[in-house]
């Protein structure tokens, strides 16, 4: 069994073809520039001399699918004789509104509800929509099923869900906490368990996915009960290019005095905010830690920021579940920020949270980085969220 895992946004999209018999990774790539001039493919395969690059026009999605296709099932470079073996497709969805609280078969009425979903993720949805109807069009009898960022997070109870916002825009618009990173929230939490040798039901967890994106989620017997991303990824922590968390009240203030409109205000908090907009460096973390190395001080006070917003949230989700077991840091900077990893835990002794310095000077590793006596166990698990949408897929496909 093969299954064909799809990430698209709206101008790349991310391949992997798993075998689901020993769930290795046979091949994988990325498109970018789709629709725009310079489309490129870029294909890995285990044993193959550096990357296999198609560059060539690629007007849509179908064509990059195309060209995708072609490259797994390229005699030279692929990873199948033919498309025939691939069994299923697996698609990321970003937004699965409260329509969805686990993965399904892409019917027709499924693609239909996601697209209700759309206006509440109108740059993902779309784009992740282009790649399904893509894959029928070209492969029409394999069985397609979408996986949701925001299912796992369906499990939150209201009180966690609920803005202190009029309940008519609920209502209405389906204003509310949505959560994403779901699929990385719940393999990680799963994986920690199986690292501790327990069971998930009897953990509580607080799983970090600190990448571009980043969010943090208190996931209580193995289901989760709070996240710190709400109706868009905007909310929570300071990421990349994003705000996280901030007075609301500022955004009519900035409006007035900047003259923005609606789509200016959004732009400034979604890419021109985070450690970026603090330094003016950069939104890659490596950029921000070699700069604050170099003493520049608005670089030391973002990184300072950042770790203070990620330990707040530790505290709230310990504090909400009423004790933590165990604390996963997982994503680009969680996988690899040793620093970063260091600041956030330091002085949390009082909650028995205690790392130790040797076993956390690692990267991208699964392992336990905790010393033996700290009552709270802290993993670094990389994260696999393409394996879980595998695994989804063979699940629901019947094959
Ligand atoms: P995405 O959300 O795009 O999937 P990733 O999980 O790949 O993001 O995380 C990307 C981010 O991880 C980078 O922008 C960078 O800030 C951070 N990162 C990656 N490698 C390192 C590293 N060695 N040290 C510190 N930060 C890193």
């Amino acid at each position: 069994m093969k299954v064909l895992v799809l990430n698209c946004g709206s101008s790349s999209l991310k391949y992997q073809l798993i075998d689901m018999e020993n769930e290795a990774v046979l091949c994988k790539g990325l498109v970018e520039r789709i629709g725009i001039e310079g489309s490129i493919l870029k294909h890995e395969k285990e044993g193959l001399d550096g990357k296999h690059i198609v560059e060539q026009p690629m007007k849509d999605h179908k064509d990059a699918i195309g060209h995708v296709l072609s490259a797994v099932a390229d005699p030279a470079v692929g990873a199948v004789k033919e498309m025939k073996e691939i069994d299923a497709v697996g698609h990321r969805i970003v937004h699965g509104g409260e329509k969805f609280a686990s993965s399904a078969v892409l019917t027709d009425e499924v693609i239909a509800a996601i697209k209700d979903c759309s206006d509440l993720a109108p740059l993902h949805n779309p784009a992740n929509l282009m790649g399904v109807e893509a894959c029928k069009a070209i492969l029409p009898d394999v069985p397609m099923v979408g996986v949701f960022d925001t299912a796992f997070h369906q499990t939150m109870p209201e009180k966690s869900f609920m803005y202190g916002l009029p309940h008519e825009l609920y209502k209405k618009h389906g204003v509310r906490r949505y959560g994403f990173h779901g699929t990385s929230h719940l393999y990680v939490s799963q994986k920690a368990a199986e690292m501790l040798g327990k069971k998930p039901e009897d953990l509580k967890i607080i799983t970090c996915h600190l990448g571009n994106g980043a969010s943090i989620t208190a996931v209580d017997g193995g289901k989760s009960v709070d996240t710190s991303m709400g109706l868009t990824p905007l909310e929570g922590l300071i990421m990349g290019t994003r705000c996280g968390d901030i007075d609301p009240a500022i955004i009519p203030f900035v409006m007035k005095k900047e003259g923005l409109d609606a789509d200016g205000v959004d732009k400034l908090m979604n890419k021109e905010s985070g450690v970026y907009g603090m330094t003016g460096i950069s939104s890659d973390f490596r950029d921000i830690e070699d700069a604050a190395a170099e003493g520049n001080q608005l670089a030391i006070n973002a990184l300072d920021a950042y770790a203070q917003r990620v330990k707040k949230y530790i505290g709230a989700y310990a504090a909400e579940m009423n004790g933590v077991d165990a604390i996963v840091f997982t994503a680009g900077l969680g996988e690899n920020g040793i620093g970063m990893r260091e600041t956030i835990c330091a002085d949390m002794d009082f909650m028995g949270i205690k790392l130790d310095p040797e076993k956390n000077d690692v990267r991208g590793k699964d392992r336990i980085i905790s010393a033996d006596d700290s009552r709270v166990k802290v993993l670094l698990i990389p994260t696999n969220e393409e394996l879980m949408i595998a695994r989804d897929t063979l699940r629901l496909s019947n094959r």
